[in-house]
């Protein structure tokens, strides 16, 4: 008898999401369960998206991001084109800043990272520019300024991925996968909930619920949950709308978007595991460290917050691609704190894998098998 789908997603944050998209776009008959658990790390993301000043010497990570950065430029416009709803994208630009005598050295390294990998993109501002660019901000002793760097909502955007993918064929269901059903080196079902669902394929992409989704198949994926809780402010009677992205090279981001929304984050919390509480420590945090560099930010007001697990692998790149051991079982995970940076082009790479096409980027990095111990 034919699978019900030749293709089931496990998870519907903004990867998952893409991953439909994707999919359905390439005709295959695909349907994405999702069980909508509070603290996905789509629904709280920052949304920046500037791989040119992220600090990482691992540099198939750093082509990976810079690519997956030039995949918006195609991916919005494409969303547009289907009316899939805004998404809240525009490259605003970012400052990033030294304020405090400590910062000086790091900001110093920052600067010769992104000048080596990115030459002619930066550009040194002064502390006064800076100020005009971001009103709010206090005493500031150095700035450079990425014009490439972009926000987009995080929720927004994985709303308008999953209407297009809906409008390409896609079929979703709110639901648990509790069971991958093998038949020895093959998947061949999963189980939503106690309905037993036949699929030609599937692929986990469970955020920082993904290692429990592989254990099922008895293949232990080291990813661990690192919360974040991230301030939305508000400042009345302000056009924010062309502001830059605030990034201190050793404090926390400040993202403001077109509606006087001025979005605080976030904090980087590994020992929380899977508590999802948004705590004291955290909220003073935030708002200490903010108002220091930006004290024109005390008079805002706070309007909600929000806490997300970011998906975070042991050795911080995402992994992507087959997963040893099951022919058509494929993992799409680990992206950590710049998964709505990689996702949608993470969802692309393998997308092209599941279709049995060569991937278009060397995925051998990010593959499940360079961990020692993929498969129990
Ligand atoms: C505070 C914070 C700030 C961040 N800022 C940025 C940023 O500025 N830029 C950036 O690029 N990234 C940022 N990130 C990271 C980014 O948000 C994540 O990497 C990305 O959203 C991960 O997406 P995901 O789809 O893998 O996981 P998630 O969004 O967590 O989605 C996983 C989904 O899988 C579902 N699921 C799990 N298990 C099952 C199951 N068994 N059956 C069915 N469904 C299941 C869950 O319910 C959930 O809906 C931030 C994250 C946080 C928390």
């Amino acid at each position: 008898m034919a699978d019900a789908y030749d293709v089931v997603i496990v998870g519907g944050g903004l990867v998952g999401a893409a991953l439909g998209y994707e999919l359905a776009g390439e005709g295959a008959r695909a349907l994405l369960v999702d069980r909508a658990d509070h603290g996905s790390a789509t629904a709280a993301g920052a949304g920046i998206l500037s791989p040119e000043t992220v600090s990482t010497d691992d540099e198939a990570w750093f082509g990976l991001a810079m690519e997956a950065a030039e995949h918006y430029r195609t991916l919005i416009p494409a969303l547009a084109d289907a009316d899939a709803g805004d998404t809240g994208y525009a490259e605003c630009g970012s400052l990033q800043i030294a304020f405090r005598e400590g910062d000086d050295g790091t900001f110093a390294e920052a600067k010769t990272r992104t000048q080596r990998r990115c030459p002619d993109v930066l550009t040194d501002v002064t502390p006064e520019r800076a100020r005009e660019m971001f009103p709010l901000l206090g005493e500031v002793r150095a700035a450079l300024f990425n014009p490439r760097a972009a926000r987009v909502d995080g929720r927004l955007v994985t709303a308008a991925l999953l209407q297009a993918a809906t409008a390409r064929g896609l079929q979703q269901r709110v639901g648990s996968v509790n069971g991958l059903e093998r038949a020895g080196e093959r998947l061949v079902a999963v189980w939503v909930g106690d309905e037993r669902v036949s699929c030609g394929a599937a692929v986990i992409a469970g955020g920082a619920w993904s290692p429990a989704i592989a254990d099922q198949l008895g293949i232990a994926l080291p990813v661990l949950p690192v919360r974040g809780q991230i301030l939305h402010l508000r400042m009345d009677n302000l056009d924010t709308s062309r502001w830059p992205i605030i990034q201190p090279v050793l404090s926390h981001y400040t993202v403001p978007w077109p509606d006087g929304r001025l979005v605080v984050g976030g904090t980087v919390e590994p020992d929380a595991g899977f508590d999802v509480r948004i705590t004291a420590g955290g909220v003073r945090q935030l708002l200490r460290e903010s108002v220091r560099y930006a004290p024109g930010l005390a008079d805002a007001t706070l309007v909600q917050i929000r806490v997300g697990l970011r998906p975070v692998s042991v050795d911080d790149a995402p992994i992507l691609g087959a997963i040893p051991g099951v022919e058509n079982a494929f993992v799409a995970t680990g992206h950590g704190a710049n998964g709505l940076l990689l996702g949608p082009f993470s969802a692309r790479l393998v997308t092209e894998l599941v279709l049995g096409r060569e991937s278009s980027l060397d995925l051998t990095p990010f593959a499940a098998s360079r961990f020692d111990a993929p498969v129990r």
